[in-house]
């Protein structure tokens, strides 16, 4: 049984389509795949039918952007109800700010002499993208040849504290996490010690979002080596948290990220599965065999 409880696609910044995405899912042998497109649920649609047409089970998520104590923490949020309004009204509010920022990272990166970066150029980018970031503005980067790659483009332009980074709305984890319950969701926090968040999320901090209704976090995942992923699973032990694992697959828009690079035991995902019933949420997973 291979689980992977986290992947992107082109509805935000991967490069596949949702049923491209649940097609390569089966081609690496997956049985379980969760897609998690940062901010919304546009992608489930389609993902859920392509699941059902090749008989491999889809969890349905949403990678949410959040902020705890002035750091950036990546919130998944497993099977909750796309129609619960608060839940909504929440992403709408984070998708706008994404969008809101685009003219301004652009801006800059004109003043930096890349005459191409206009708003025309990043729309052919994100024709299909719901939620657009910086991963798009790093592509627009690549094809007018500034950079030669997403990594370049952060490392040179986009990257916090590099000269075309712009800030943009993030729900606060704690209150997030509570609208994620409410909606009927599952609540797992994504690399909690890769790029960013590691100085905010202590034991401490972890104990406080369990008192919110955090129920999981995400340790097998490549931005983690051996011995956070100790830490981090003894953590999650003491917290009674569940444990997942997965790829964050982007398609070829995040290098190694292999879809099952890393996966989830399954009673972990029967532990997600059993929380998300209690609150409520239907549990059936399309294309479950
Ligand atoms: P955004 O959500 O638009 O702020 O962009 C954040 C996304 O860009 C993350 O989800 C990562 O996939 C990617 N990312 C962030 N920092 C870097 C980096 N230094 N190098 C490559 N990709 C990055
Ligand atoms: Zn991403
Ligand atoms: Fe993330
Ligand atoms: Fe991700």
């Amino acid at each position: 049984m291979r689980i992977d409880l986290h992947t992107h696609s082109r509805v935000s910044d991967g490069t596949e389509a949702p049923s491209e995405l649940v097609r390569s899912a089966v081609a690496a042998g997956l049985d379980v795949v969760a897609l998690t497109d940062h901010d919304n649920t546009a992608g489930w649609t389609e993902a859920a039918a392509a699941a059902q047409d090749l008989g491999v089970a889809l969890v349905r998520g949403i990678e949410i952007s959040t902020r705890y104590r002035g750091s950036g923490v990546h919130l998944l949020a497993y099977l909750p109800d796309p129609s619960d309004a608060g839940l909504a009204a929440e992403l709408a509010r984070i998708v706008d700010g994404r969008e809101d920022r685009v003219p301004a990272m652009l801006d800059r990166l004109r003043r930096l002499g890349i005459a191409g970066a206009t708003e025309e150029a990043l729309a052919e980018i994100t024709v299909d993208a719901a939620a657009t970031g910086r991963p798009h503005v790093a592509d627009l980067l690549v094809r007018l040849g500034a950079v030669r790659d997403r990594d370049e483009a952060f490392a040179k332009y986009l990257a916090d504290g590099r000269p075309a980074y712009v800030d943009r709305y993030a729900a606060e984890l704690t209150r997030m996490i509570g609208v994620v319950t409410a909606a009927g969701g599952v609540s797992v926090v994504a690399h909690p010690w890769g790029r960013g968040s590691a100085r905010v999320l202590d034991e401490a901090a972890f104990a406080a979002l369990v008192e919110a209704g955090l129920f999981g976090i995400e340790v097998d995942h490549l931005d983690h080596d051996v011995a956070q992923r100790r830490r981090l699973r003894a953590i999650a032990g003491r917290l009674g948290l569940a444990v997942t694992g997965s790829s964050d697959y982007h398609g070829t828009g995040k290098v190694d990220h292999h879809l099952g690079v890393e996966t989830t035991a399954p009673d972990q995902l029967e532990r997600i599965l059993a929380r998300a019933a209690e609150l409520g949420s239907p549990t059936e997973l399309v294309g479950a065999a």
